[in-house]
């Protein structure tokens, strides 16, 4: 990928996920080899799984920082709908190469039933790996929980994308330590290593783990759960937004206007109020639970 024309990088994910990370790490790569840089970001709401995107272009002269749909030579996902959200983004030439991991935010459950199935992506790896000139349906959180730290997913992506641009393994390394925790090094190194050795090992990949993911094609069936809420009290300022968005109305506000959750039968477990409080007070535990004898 040399040449006037720049080279184009869409990073695609959801807040919380390391999208920036990724972006960061690839931009001052390319700086240090001495190419011209021009990268743009869109966070979503952190933590909440909101859409976060960043376009890195670079090569000897870029002029836009924006790449163009259908320009993108390699699109990276951390989410998989996320990556299908992109997809038109990737040139015929491209690669793609996505995370298998489903983050389904509340709002995609088609009824209130407690454990409810929520709407997803229907088309599963095989098929969209089939249709793009290369492709890799990666399992980097399972591989990177393996290793000891689900947060180092991204950096699994980053060894994938390392395999379609030409930078020594090296340098990546080098920007990886400097940009992760000093605690989280070994980890990332060994997480880096192993996504580009995955990747490797052919131009169009499946990971059988990410497959099972995606088998049940109509969405996903969380199953009977257990749900448990807990409210922190001293980061609880009285907003009264998880009252009025419950959609159970089964939370409301005491008499010193912190939250409580008033009607504990009526909780389906949502997370709706977990993810719009705008002060992380909220925490929502779901486990699941045995089905019910029929
Ligand atoms: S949304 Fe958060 S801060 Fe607002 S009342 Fe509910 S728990 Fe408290
Ligand atoms: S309390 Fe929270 S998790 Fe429970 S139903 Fe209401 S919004 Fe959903």
């Amino acid at each position: 990928m040399t040449g006037k024309a720049p080279t184009n990088v869409l990073i695609v994910g959801v807040g919380g996920q390391g999208v920036i990370m990724v972006s960061k790490v690839l931009a001052i790569l390319c700086q240090r080899h001495g190419h011209e840089v021009k990268q743009s970001e869109v966070h979503g709401m952190a933590k909440r799984g909101g859409a976060v995107f960043s376009h890195v272009r670079f090569g000897e002269k870029v002029w836009s920082p924006t790449i163009p749909e259908g320009e993108a030579d390699i699109l990276v996902a951390l989410e998989w709908a996320e990556g299908l959200r992109w997809i038109n983004y990737l040139r015929p030439t491209g690669t793609f190469i996505a995370d298998c991991q489903k983050i389904v935010p509340p709002f995609a459950c088609r009824n209130r039933g407690r454990g409810a199935e929520a709407s997803y992506a229907p088309q599963t790896p095989e098929e969209i790996i089939e249709q793009v000139h290369a492709g890799y349906a990666i399992d980097a959180m399972g591989m990177a929980a393996n290793l000891g730290n689900d947060k180092a997913a991204n950096t699994v992506l980053l060894g994938a994308l390392s395999t379609g641009l030409d930078f020594p393994v090296e340098d990546w390394l080098e920007v990886i330590r400097q940009m992760v925790p000093p605690a989280s090094v070994e980890i990332n190194e060994r997480a880096f290593v192993m996504g580009r050795d995955w990747a490797l090992a052919g131009t169009k990949r499946i990971d059988e783990t990410a497959a099972g993911l995606h088998r049940v094609r109509d969405g996903v069936r969380h199953g009977p759960v257990a749900t448990k809420v807990e409210i922190v009290e001293d980061w609880c300022k009285g907003c009264d937004i998880c009252v009025k968005m419950c959609p159970e109305r089964c939370l409301r506000l005491n008499d010193r206007l912190i939250a409580e959750l008033a009607l504990p039968d009526l909780c389906t477990g949502c997370r709706l109020c977990e993810w719009l409080c705008p002060d992380f007070a909220i925490a929502i535990t779901n486990t699941p639970v045995a089905e019910p004898a029929e």
